[in-house]
């Protein structure tokens, strides 16, 4: 059998599971079992960062009442990280794209961690 469903789900083809798994290089500034953390390569902000689940979930339009821990430890990563970065107490964006008008570019579900400057409402 090679169908396992209780593993983690991988799409070699897909750039982020690719960086999950060590294979293209990244600046990570936190991660555990099941979230990794790493810095935008192209930053729009002071700080930018990506937060993403480890296993692939194409984009926040295939969560579903199971992703619910995963998804508090994503949140509760990205504020950590917010006091760590020093931009907590100015406030802060957390963004997710999704589909072609959303804007999303890499479709393994990720959020932005975006501070350091002022944004404007509503986003372009
Ligand atoms: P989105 O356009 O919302 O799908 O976001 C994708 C983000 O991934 C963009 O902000 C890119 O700058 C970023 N990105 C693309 N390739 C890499 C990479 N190799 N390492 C880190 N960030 C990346
Ligand atoms: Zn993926």
């Amino acid at each position: 059998m090679t169908d396992d469903a209780s593993a983690p789900r991988r799409d070699p083809a897909c750039l982020f599971c690719r960086i999950v798994a060590g294979e293209i290089p990244s600046d990570r500034v936190a991660q555990d079992d099941t979230v990794l953390a790493i810095r935008d390569i192209a930053p729009r902000a002071p700080t930018h960062v990506l937060l993403m689940p480890k296993e692939h979930i194409a984009s926040a339009a295939d969560l579903t009442d199971a992703d619910a821990t995963l998804l508090g430890r994503i949140f509760a990563t990205a504020a950590d990280l917010a006091r760590s970065e020093g931009i907590a107490e100015g406030g802060y964006r957390i963004v997710t794209n999704i589909g072609t008008w959303g804007g999303q570019t890499v479709d393994h579900l990720h959020f932005h961690l975006m501070g350091g400057r002022a944004f404007t409402w509503p986003p372009g």
